[in-house]
């Protein structure tokens, strides 16, 4: 059988996300594990292109989302929970976020596509004292630290000059004291001023 025929079997030829007897589009499901019919919608021309065009989305058309992140079938959870994630906007999405249940592996797919990034949640260095740090700032060690595999250790009040934060440890920082270049914890230094 061909995906067509497969997609219209399983959603009995109506859209997967709305229920609109008007499906007549396979919608690939973007970086899924696959590309068998598993890793594909049957859905209508709006839910294609709302989409496609999120400014598009009407408000009203995706309350569909309440339904079909219960689906049984984990390719419309993947896409509704996406969805969902990007009309976070709406005051009636992060109710249904919260108690929306993806096993882990449909779960590691839905966030396979990273619409659920959220620019709050990203990695933030702070100091001791909760200030934001930043690649290139100075700090002050609030604490003697034995650095590993190195001779000497990192005496507090040691001002480390141009500071890189580690990319994927919010709790990291490096710097160079002694003229190595060290991992410092963000918890035992201070923001000093840009001199
Ligand atoms: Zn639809």
């Amino acid at each position: 059988m061909s995906l067509d025929k497969d997609l219209q079997k399983r959603s009995n030829s109506i859209c997967e996300l709305c229920g609109s007897d008007e499906a007549n589009t396979v919608y690939a499901i973007p970086s899924s594990p696959g590309t068998k019919t598993e890793h594909h919608l049957w859905i209508c021309p709006a839910c294609n292109a709302q989409m496609e065009d999120i400014a598009t989305a009407d408000a009203n058309h995706w309350r569909c989302l309440n339904e079909s992140i219960w689906s049984e079938v984990p390719a419309v959870k993947v896409v509704s929970w996406r969805m969902l994630h990007k009309l976070k906007h709406l005051d009636w999405v992060p109710d249904l976020l919260d108690i929306a249940y993806l096993d882990d592996e449909t779960l590691e797919w839905a966030k396979a596509s990273g619409d659920d990034a959220n620019p709050d949640d990203m990695i933030k260095h702070v100091d001791c004292f909760g200030a934001v740090l930043q690649n290139g700032d100075n700090v002050v060690l609030t604490k003697t630290l034995d650095v590993k595999g190195a001779t000497f250790s990192a005496k507090v009040g040691t001002v480390v000059r141009k500071i890189h934060l580690v990319a994927d440890n919010a709790e990291q920082i490096e710097g160079k004291v002694n003229g190595s270049q060290i991992v410092i914890l963000t918890k035992y230094v201070r923001k000093s001023g840009t001199t």
